[in-house]
């Protein structure tokens, strides 16, 4: 079916369709009210769409209030290929008038023809406009888009560190955080929310543990970086050195990710082979994340990737990939407890006997075994998996726990890899003797050794996956909670991937509604989680389980998301 079609300057016959793959804009404001919106479209035409047209002919995105013309938005990318998807993301103010208003949302190719004209598609929202005074949280974000408006930068990312939006009725989910402290976080307008996330599981022992606030509170009154290290630094060393059996020389950095990339390189420059086979996740940066693919990344293009994922506890798949790189490899790098879930498996315990197998491999190729020991680091049972296994890597990687909920990454190992070539890599970031975070991590690992703070993590989640799963198989819900007690999720029976994030950003928007918040459902229970976070979590879920398994359709779900979809996995 040819649509709108034109004929060019060329001579070919173009014709116009698209498709509207997603879109978000809040059903509830109030007048005068800026909420981000965004509407995802495919290219399903025969030409390219141009940002700037040299005949002036660019393709915007409108929005129409009946048939005001509102705005217009410009592509966000040069040009869009037949095929293509491209996100608009833009700044949307509530009409002036209360009362509900139809909007419709369109494609124009400016001068040219309406491509929302009468044959293709255009969106029709309609969202109810009232007259009250905006709350705190929408005061703050408000003044956020607009400083970012004024700097041209992208207002989509008014909140850099993410967050959760707001509901389609236009009830503002926690968006700001005022206050955290245990288990709990309050937002701006003083709502107490029972956390999971906990700091992306920094703070294991609790948002503000008081014994590290006051530790804190009287390191102050001196300068955090200088060109010495504050001697606190060769304790928290010392304590790597002591709690970690691989480990027995440390270089320091900020974020997970400094620890992994360092390890990357130091093990390509020790041994120097150029090939990673890895498993699980080990950051944002450029090592590990060319083996999601290539294709401008921002990772400059090679032929062939040199890191490859294999399967955790798949033995086959493992020695598979060993035979092609064996001759070629610098580094086995894992999770040791098991990747988060994805393809490479669903949250498992280790496997005392795979981990062997890998150590093996690595020695008889000349290679390094790596853990990434970030999320395990002073939270699995016995503080780490190379002690609970008894499988002991060359390297580690530690963050997260380590700086008791201050910015401290780590990696340690064996002395003569460290200085074989640790000065070839160039590691040396500016934060890496940051004085605070080394007050804090000491008095986290002071705690950790005399505390049980892994065990009692250990014996909470198993409680709160044990339970959860009695509410799922009582009922026959088909879903289980799976991973181990210090990181699990809801691993929902689904195979077609649009149901499947349905129905989880669904429970997770009904969680967050019961005041408790998940990461993408994840749960990392923390020290300070009580006996009754735990009975008040699994009665909340339970009423939550019913909503989505007893109470609501398939084809109601999509309705009732309020919150955008959570992305794929
Ligand atoms: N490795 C693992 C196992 C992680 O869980 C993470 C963070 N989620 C990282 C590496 C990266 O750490 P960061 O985000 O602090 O850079």
């Amino acid at each position: 079916m040819a649509l709108n079609v034109e004929n060019s300057a060329d001579g070919f016959d173009r014709y116009y369709w698209l498709e509207y793959l997603d879109h978000y804009f809040p059903l509830k404001m109030r007048v005068g009210e800026r909420a981000m919106a965004f509407v995802s479209i495919r290219n399903q035409g025969n030409w390219q769409w141009l940002r700037h047209d040299p005949n002036g002919h660019p393709v915007d995105l409108a929005v129409w209030n009946e048939d005001r013309l509102l705005a217009t938005h410009p592509l966000p990318q040069n040009s869009v290929n037949p095929n293509e998807q491209v996100i608009f993301h833009f700044p949307f103010e509530a009409p002036a008038q209360p009362g509900l208003h139809k909007l419709k949302v369109g494609l124009v190719h400016q001068n040219v023809v309406l491509f929302s004209g009468k044959n293709v598609p255009s969106l029709q929202i309609s969202v109810e406009v009232g007259l009250r005074e905006p709350t705190q949280g929408e005061e703050n974000r408000d003044l956020v888009i607009a400083i970012q408006e004024k700097a041209r930068i992208s207002p989509w990312y008014y909140r850099p560190s993410g967050g959760i939006q707001r509901t389609r009725d236009g009830i503002a989910m926690p968006e700001f955080t005022s206050k955290a402290s245990g288990a709990y976080l309050w937002d701006v307008q003083g709502r107490r929310y029972l956390d999971y996330v906990m700091g992306w599981g920094s703070a294991v022992l609790g948002y503000a543990e008081p014994r590290i606030q006051d530790a804190l509170r009287q390191a102050l009154g001196t300068g955090v970086l200088t060109p010495f290290p504050y001697a606190v630094e060769m304790e928290v060393a010392t304590n790597v050195v002591d709690d970690f059996p691989c480990a027995e020389m440390v270089v320091f950095g900020k974020n997970g990710s400094d620890a992994c990339t360092v390890a990357a390189r130091l093990a390509r420059a020790y041994t120097r082979k150029n090939v990673i086979l890895h498993c699980g996740y080990h950051g944002w940066q450029d090592f590990w994340v060319e083996q999601v693919g290539m294709e401008w990344t921002g990772v400059p293009d090679r032929a062939e990737s040199l890191i490859h994922g294999f399967r955790f506890n798949d033995q086959e798949h493992f020695e598979n990939l060993f035979n092609i790189h064996r001759d070629n490899l610098a580094a086995i790098m894992l999770e040791p407890s098991g990747p988060g879930q994805s393809i490479q498996g669903n949250f498992q315990e280790p496997d005392s006997g795979f981990l062997e197998l890998l150590s093996s491999s690595a020695k008889e190729s000349g290679s390094l075994l790596i853990y990434d020991e970030i999320m395990t680091g002073y939270r699995h049972r016995h503080g780490s998996a190379q002690k609970a296994t008894g499988v002991i890597p060359d390297l580690v990687c530690l963050g997260k726990a380590l700086g008791g909920g201050m910015p401290l990454s780590a990696l340690a190992g064996r002395a003569e890899i460290m200085q074989g070539a640790m000065a070839r890599t160039h590691y040396g970031p500016t934060f890496k003797g940051e004085y605070l975070s080394f007050i804090s991590a000491n008095v986290a690992q002071r705690i950790f050794r005399e505390e049980s703070v892994a065990e009692y993590i250990h014996a909470y989640g198993t409680c709160l996956r044990d339970g959860l799963n009695d509410i799922l198989h009582a009922n026959g819900y088909p879903a289980s909670c799976m991973g181990p007690p210090w990181r699990m999720s809801i691993v929902f029976a689904e195979d077609d991937p649009h149901r499947l994030r349905m129905i989880r950003t669904y429970y997770q928007q009904e969680l967050l509604k019961e005041g408790i918040v998940t990461y993408h459902g994840i749960f990392l229970p923390s020290y300070a989680h009580s006996q009754d976070d735990l009975v008040r979590t699994l009665e909340a879920a339970d009423r939550v389980f019913r909503k989505l398994f007893n109470d609501i359709d398939m084809a109601q779900i999509e309705r009732a998301l309020e919150i955008p979809l959570l992305p794929d996995r």
